[in-house]
């Protein structure tokens, strides 16, 4: 009775479509919705990133399940980030020689 669990060829859309539309998560830090998260499903990490140039929030989240979507590193990134247990870096104004205002 074990056998037939693996052949589930027809669930293959999912991840195919996922790929195409990054989410964009409310960013705890600016407030815009800048947010982006990408999943390593190799390595089982995820890096959270804030593309407002004035903020640059960025923050890297271990041992992702993989069963974890988007949406899941976002929830979890918050909780961490709400009690201080996750290490977030500010990258704004580091990199580029371009200065506004
Ligand atoms: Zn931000």
């Amino acid at each position: 009775m074990l056998m037939g669990r693996r052949s589930r060829k027809r669930y293959k859309k999912v991840g195919a479509a996922l790929r195409r539309a990054p989410s964009r998560f409310q960013c705890p830090t600016c407030g815009l919705m800048t947010l982006t998260v990408s999943i390593d499903r190799d390595v089982g990490s995820a890096v959270v990133s804030c593309s407002n140039q004035k903020c640059g929030l960025r923050a890297t989240l271990a041992n992702v399940p993989k069963i974890y979507q988007e949406v899941d590193i976002y929830a979890k990134f918050l909780d961490k980030f709400t009690e201080g247990s996750i290490e977030v870096v500010y990258s704004r104004g580091v990199e580029g020689d371009e200065v506004e205002g």
